[in-house]
């Protein structure tokens, strides 16, 4: 009998762990509020994104979208947006998203509930007051979703965006590798996460400056457009400017 229950007991936790790790840490889960992580699928088309930036690598990749004509979205750190405001600005001026990253990059999973408000906050603030627009869009660092953290995305009026394949930049792999991570898993509606930054600030992204024309070339050769986000998710998912 007392073994049974604590067998029950032991389950019962197993099932109540894993349950909390699928709704924070898995890209897709809706459990704890909406999230975005593929678009549209008829459009033929997907989306490029990329995380941590604004960081001097960031005008490679502003360089390489320059020269196709293609329009991104970049997630950015607030801590990262003071260091290097010339280039946020250049990111807006050039017609992409600026997306809310977190003002230095914690995995919220660790923060009290008033910390996460702040990071996004403080990340709305500074993004706002450097290029002059307040995202409507996040993404949360490593993809971690808490209870506090879509508390303060809806008071926020915030969409989140994850995304449905990775070209895992962030593991230190080559440029070949970063792109064949991406064109190897890519379909239509795809939202693709890169990095323009690292949130350590010990890395460079050389790598996945380099990629880029080769996911492009690729994408291509598929005939998959690349389109801004707005344009990819659908539009009844799209927040409203909160001004
Ligand atoms: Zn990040």
């Amino acid at each position: 009998m007392r073994f049974g229950l604590s067998l029950m007991a032991t389950v019962s936790l197993a099932i109540g762990a894993a349950s909390l790790y699928h709704a924070t840490f898995s890209v897709r889960s809706q459990w704890l509020g909406r999230t975005c992580w593929r678009g549209r699928r008829d459009r033929n088309a997907v989306a490029l994104t990329f995380d941590d930036g604004p960081s001097p690598d960031t005008e490679g990749i502003l360089d390489t979208l320059a020269e196709h004509n293609l329009r991104a979205t970049f997630f950015m750190v607030g801590r990262e947006v003071e260091s290097f405001p010339g280039i946020a600005q250049r990111v807006l001026k050039e017609g992409h998203e600026v997306g809310n990253h977190s003002y230095s990059h914690p995995s919220y999973l660790f923060q009290r509930a008033s910390e996460t408000r702040d990071q996004l906050r403080r990340a709305q603030d500074v993004i706002a007051r450097t290029i002059g627009v307040r995202p409507i869009l996040a993404r949360p660092p490593y993809g971690v979703r808490t209870p506090a953290y879509f508390g303060a995305t809806r008071a926020l009026g915030l969409l989140t965006v994850q995304w449905d394949v990775a070209g895992f930049d962030w593991k230190r792999r080559s440029a070949n590798q970063i792109a064949r991570n991406v064109l190897s898993k890519v379909q239509p509606g795809s939202i693709i996460l890169l990095h323009d930054g690292d949130s350590s600030g010990k890395h460079h992204r050389q790598n996945t400056v380099a990629a880029l024309p080769l996911i492009i070339e690729g994408l291509n050769a598929r005939n998959l457009k690349i389109l801004p986000l707005h344009q990819l998710v659908t539009k009844s998912d799209w927040p409203s400017a909160t001004g």
